[in-house]
């Protein structure tokens, strides 16, 4: 048996940033490892060879925080490229701004209609707050009513029906709140303080992570095979926890995605990097990677999201699905996690939760500080 202080299974931006936290804090040697080809797990980009253009190989990542100690952390690793993130859906054959706007009400409402709305609008919230569409609905007004149910129709329900397999109200508020309405003309995807791409991409951002005498990494290994071989003291497991624990009680679900990309012998296909389509078509959404670095090629790729179900052996899991039967069921899997003294779960899957890159940082800096770690 090969003994090893501490052992971190998975190489996403969890194990990664907790993997430095260990060898730079505590001093001691970490092994990482990690049953995927490569590191970064989800966050995992590439230069297409062709065109030189980075892609996300699991979909689009946009960093985004307000978070001064996560955005501080990570600059020593990389440098960015400033990026405020632009989203358009088709609407009714428009490119409207997501979310949605002030400005969005006069590309899809006659101008006398779009006025009067802003002027409800405006009566009800304070400019520059923000709302969710969930809240909008059940507005008293009969026009902001109006308006809410044409959001709705329009902006959320085709697209989550799609992404989850569901309507808006069967999955929790707070995914839908992600995506928020501003009352105001801002028309960026977020509106965190520090927002920007790494420069040198995300695996080049991973890789300098990992990049510290006492961390050892192995990739092409699973945590099921390697722990006959592996006497650890600590264990930190950033994969899914159902999958740890056989499925003893139920299969935590997920969805996935089946991402297509394309390429084109166009210098651009869109107007800005991501449109979304909530009333056509099987994808959810599009995205021209070079705008995200703003890469120059006369050629052009595109991504075309298909949600589907995870299933396992046959794609990947992307998002934990939010709600309480589901929780409850993680909250049992984490029962059992308390019977070791030395195992952790963290990250998006040990966690069971849909954060966002920023909050995944977040969550291994906070842990990190705690003294559980012996
Ligand atoms: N959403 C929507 N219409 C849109 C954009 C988002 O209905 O045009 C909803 C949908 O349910 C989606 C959620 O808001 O899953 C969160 O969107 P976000 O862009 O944060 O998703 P991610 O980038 O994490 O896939």
């Amino acid at each position: 048996m090969e003994k090893i202080k501490n052992l971190i299974v998975g190489s996403g931006l969890s194990g990664a940033v907790l993997a430095r936290k260990i060898a730079e804090e505590k001093k001691e040697k970490v092994l990482i490892i990690d049953r995927r080809n490569h590191i970064g797990g989800n966050v995992y980009d590439y230069k297409d060879q062709e065109t030189n253009i980075t892609i996300h190989k699991y979909g689009p990542h946009v960093f985004h925080t307000s978070i001064k100690e996560v955005w501080d952390f990570l600059s020593r690793f990389t440098k960015w490229h400033y990026f405020f993130y632009k989203v358009r859906a088709y609407i009714d054959g428009k490119e409207v701004n997501i979310p949605f706007n002030l400005d969005s009400l006069y590309k899809v409402f006659p101008k006398k209609i779009a006025f009067n709305l802003e002027e409800k609008l405006l009566k009800c919230y304070e400019f520059d707050t923000k709302t969710t569409i969930l809240e909008l609905r059940n507005s008293k007004d009969e026009d902001l009513k109006f308006l809410a149910e044409y959001i709705y129709k329009k902006v959320f329900l085709g697209y989550t029906s799609k992404q989850w397999g569901v309507d808006p109200e069967h999955i929790d508020a707070s995914v839908s709140a992600r995506v928020p309405i501003y009352i105001s003309k801002d028309d960026r995807y977020f509106q965190d303080t520090y927002q920007a791409i790494p420069k040198e991409g995300y695996t080049k951002m991973v890789e300098n992570i990992l990049n510290h005498p006492l961390i050892e990494l192995r990739l092409n290994v699973d945590f099921k095979e390697a722990k006959k071989e592996l006497d650890y003291e600590n264990l930190f497991y950033t994969g899914a926890i159902d999958e740890f624990f056989d499925y003893k009680f139920g299969k935590l679900p997920y969805r996935s995605l089946d991402i297509k990309f394309e390429k084109y012998d166009k210098e651009y296909m869109q107007s800005c990097a991501q449109m979304n389509y909530p009333n056509n078509f099987d994808f959810t959404r599009s995205v021209e990677y070079k705008y995200y670095l703003d890469e120059k090629s006369e050629k052009t790729i595109l991504s075309y999201e298909y949600p589907c179900e995870f299933e396992e052996g046959k794609n990947e899991r992307y998002y934990p699905i939010p709600n309480e039967e589901n929780q409850k069921l993680y909250e049992r899997y984490l029962q059992e996690v308390n019977e070791f003294k030395n195992i952790y779960f963290l990250g998006r899957l040990g966690d069971y939760k849909y954060y966002d890159m920023d909050k995944t940082v977040d969550r291994i800096l906070k842990f990190a500080k705690t003294k559980e770690i012996k």
